[in-house]
């Protein structure tokens, strides 16, 4: 019976929406590694866009409660009252924002957010202004509804952070949102007071411009300055502001699949109208999880920033060992974006001469035994993403493999 069902075969033919996307690089990357470490053979880790700590015993504890007073089954559709009212608290205790029950949706992972509320907003024709380097799921999404991603690059030398002339410029009667994450998957770049409020001004001008801002990495920022998100910023601009945030990488809460909004009640409507129809409610008992990250000690987020921050300076240090690269020193996330410029057209030992970011990430990853990501993967060539989201032992092997690949490309 077997062989008989694997002998039939049929044409498959993907949707319009999903035939313009690709698996992304990082998914690329994620099954080379795999292959490669089947082989037997040991590969330093460094593409991997999740913490590598546990997820705080209390909040694990919080979720087997949850299971044993049996909340086990479906919820709200936008979450419980519990966890609806802890978001309603983070916002306002740490940004200073404060929204109405019917302004919060909570869901499965901020990812989902991001596609609802495209779904639910997006039309053939519309645009959304992207700045490069971006996270790798913007453009995809946005392409899927069959709207425009305008992806406008932005520089090293304004802190790879969008410029308000580039924004004004970019502006057509088709854009629809302009999205920013702050501090940024893949550079870092943090976004302070002065460098939103001339977004702001933009954004202000052009009222059938809305803003989606992506704070995920809110908490893992290495200044000592406070975050700032721009509806705090301008509460009169609040009816166009989308905040989504999310406790995966804050707590190490990846696998849980929590993410939360707040914004405007007729958008946030229409997201739960997509939801109604796709995920219906987070898991109940991952929410229960969540609320207790949100409103228990915060001690634990502490501990990985500490963690992160002695892994940025390792990992910077180096990176200005390694001749032919240059980073920026990111001021949040975990992750660093290297400048490979320099080293262009090379060949590697083995001959093969280097043009592009795959190229240099491929030699990296068979070659020398380590996974990074290609820059071209976040709409910026020239550059590859390492996440130091991983035990210094890992980031010193990993390091020095990119060193002494970069120093063998003649
Ligand atoms: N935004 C950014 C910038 C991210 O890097 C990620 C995860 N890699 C997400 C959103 C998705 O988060 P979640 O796990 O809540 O879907």
């Amino acid at each position: 019976m077997g062989a008989a069902t694997n002998a039939v075969t049929s044409i498959f033919r993907p949707s319009q929406a999903l035939s313009k996307v690709g698996p992304s690089a990082i998914t690329r990357m994620t099954a080379a590694t795999a292959e490669l470490k089947r082989q037997g053979r040991q590969i330093a880790s460094m593409h991997l866009g999740e913490p590598d700590f546990r997820t705080p015993e209390n909040i694990v504890e919080a979720a087997i409660r949850a299971m044993r007073a049996g909340d086990t089954h479906y919820t709200a559709l936008d979450g419980t009252p519990e966890i609806k009212s802890a978001v309603q608290e983070k916002f306002s205790r740490e940004n200073g924002i404060y929204f109405d029950n019917d302004q919060i949706v909570v869901s499965s992972g901020a990812k989902m957010l991001l596609f609802s509320a495209f779904f639910a907003t997006l039309n053939p024709g519309d645009e959304v202004i992207i700045p490069a380097p971006y996270w790798v799921s913007y453009a995809d999404i946005v392409e899927m509804m069959g709207a425009r991603a305008v992806v406008l690059p932005t520089h090293a030398q304004d802190g790879f952070k969008l410029q308000a002339e580039d924004l004004e410029r970019a502006i057509t009667p088709n854009t629809r949102w302009l999205l920013i994450n702050s501090p940024s998957n893949p550079s870092g770049a943090l976004y302070r007071r002065a460098d939103y409020e001339r977004i702001l001004e933009v954004i202000e001008r052009h009222p059938h411009v809305w803003f989606m801002i992506d704070d995920m990495y809110e908490h893992i920022i290495f200044q000592d300055e406070p975050f700032v998100t721009p509806a705090q910023l301008r509460p009169d601009l609040q009816g166009r502001i989308l905040t989504i945030n999310g406790v995966s990488k804050a707590y190490a809460m990846t696998g849980w699949r929590i993410g939360y909004a707040g914004g405007p009640a007729p958008l946030m409507k229409a997201i739960k109208a997509v939801l109604s129809q796709s995920t219906s409610c987070p898991c109940s008992i991952a929410q229960a999880a969540a609320a207790e990250a949100l409103r228990g000690p915060q001690d634990a987020v502490r501990r990985y920033l500490a963690e992160y921050r002695a892994r940025r300076d390792l990992v910077m240090t180096e990176l200005s060992h390694c001749a032919g690269l240059k980073a920026t020193e990111p001021d949040g996330t975990f992750y660093a974006f290297v400048d490979w410029n320099a080293l262009f057209g090379r060949s590697t030992p083995k001959g093969e001469t280097v043009t592009d970011d795959e190229d240099l990430c491929r030699y990296l990853l068979q070659d020398c035994g380590v996974s990074t990501v290609p820059g071209l993967a976040f709409g910026t060539q020239g550059f590859f993403r390492i996440s130091f989201a991983s035990t210094e032992a890992e980031l010193r092997l990993g390091m020095a493999r990119i060193r002494e690949g970069c120093a063998a490309l003649i």
